[in-house]
């Protein structure tokens, strides 16, 4: 047995995978604290990071008081089928508990859904600038992508409506959109639903549903009686303040769910966030305290922008892309100063720093260490 590998066997063993797994890009996600402490000498308290649509409130007490008394039962494995928490999920939205299917993050769900419908052959409908996972799902089935242009930064329905072909099995749309931040009326989605042929699944993620001020929001769980094709997808990773711990949901028909299921992993969701989010959901207090927040610090970042002379894409979520000169010497400027943001030129916006909605205190350094850099470069 030759147990030396060679740099020929590795590459022998790599060129085996599919071409469409060796084709894919991996996810970039926002800079670590400890990472940039490591690299610029800094505490990592004097850090701030803006970079990754995270609650800047942190968890809720009662979710964080759940997860310790969770600890305690750490040995057993999770409830696979989450049966206390989709029923707390059924109760607080009106939804059978068979319509709901529990994720890793609600990333996993997307590749669940992706995983169920998609194959070689097959093709998934999604926007430019739209969440960067829905190609990277549909690579890894070895579907194909069809990108759609976007209109004025958000999802161009008609267009995509228009994009559907024969072999198209899944569209991805993201509302409100990340990294745009742009949002879509109610009435605009229900007329695509309508529009969408009925053997085509319509992957609804609102990831950043919560931030939506009430008023705005649509009844997308009401249209799933109607659409037995559509999934409706949420996280508490974002107003729940859970993103660490990666749980998420979706809304879908039962036997959409059944299918989603199937290739779910058995214990995709840890005893430790079951049990956070249970908690979390009934302290809404906290969501609302979230909403409050953001809406504020929303205000504030605004202000700021228009005070430097700089433009921004309207954002209906917890954070907001706008544009800087010499955008990549910016961002790498702002990091030095201890502030991590986020470059979106991998979604196809090269002149766009994308900042999560912060603390007053975090919004406040951002800010004055985006002017200082913006005085020196000019
Ligand atoms: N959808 C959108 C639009 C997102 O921005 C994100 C997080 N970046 C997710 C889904 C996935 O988040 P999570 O897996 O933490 O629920």
């Amino acid at each position: 047995m030759n147990t030396v590998s060679s740099l020929q066997d590795i590459v022998d063993v790599c060129e085996r995978s599919p071409s469409y797994v060796r084709a894919i890009a991996p996810y970039q996600p926002g800079k670590p604290i400890s990472e940039l402490a490591r690299e610029i000498g800094l505490k990592e308290e004097s850090i701030v990071k803006l970079a990754s649509n995270e609650n800047p409130l942190g968890a809720s007490p009662k979710a964080l008081a759940a997860m310790r008394a969770a600890l305690d039962d750490v040995a057993r494995y999770p409830d696979g089928n989450g049966f206390e928490l989709r029923a707390a999920l059924a109760k607080m939205y009106g939804v059978a508990a068979e319509r709901i299917v529990l994720g890793n993050g609600s990333n996993d769900v997307l590749e669940m859904a992706a995983h169920a419908f998609l194959a070689p052959g097959a093709s998934a409908v999604y926007s430019q600038h739209a969440f960067a996972v829905y190609p990277l799902a549909t690579q890894a089935t070895g579907a194909a992508g069809i990108e759609v242009p976007a209109r004025d930064f958000g999802h161009d329905l008609d267009a995509m409506a228009r994009a559907v072909r024969g072999d198209t099995r899944v569209v991805f749309v993201a509302n409100p959109n990340n990294p745009t931040g742009t949002w879509l009326a109610p009435d605009a989605m229900h007329a695509f639903l309508r529009k969408l042929p009925a053997d085509v699944l319509l992957v609804l993620d609102e990831a950043y549903y919560e931030y939506l001020d009430p008023g705005l929001r649509g009844d997308s769980l009401g249209w799933l009686e109607q659409f037995p094709n559509l999934v409706v997808s949420r996280t508490f990773s974002k107003a729940y303040g859970l993103a660490g711990l990666r749980v998420g949901f979706a809304f879908a028909h039962p036997q959409v769910a059944g299918l989603m299921d199937r290739v779910r992993q058995p214990f995709n969701v840890s005893s430790i966030a079951q049990a956070a989010a249970v908690a979390a959901l009934a302290d809404q207090e906290f969501v609302h305290e979230s909403r409050a927040l953001n809406a504020r610090g929303m205000q504030a970042l605004i202000t700021g922008f228009k005070q430097l002379g700089l433009s921004w894409i309207p954002s209906y979520a917890n954070f907001v892309s706008f544009k800087v000169p010499k955008t990549a010497e910016v961002f790498q400027r702002l990091l030095r100063q201890g502030v991590i943001v986020r470059p979106i030129a991998g979604y196809g916006m090269p002149e766009y720093l994308r900042v999560t909605v912060g603390t007053g205190a975090e919004n406040a350094r951002f800010l004055a260490a985006l002017d200082a850099v913006l005085t020196k470069l000019r």
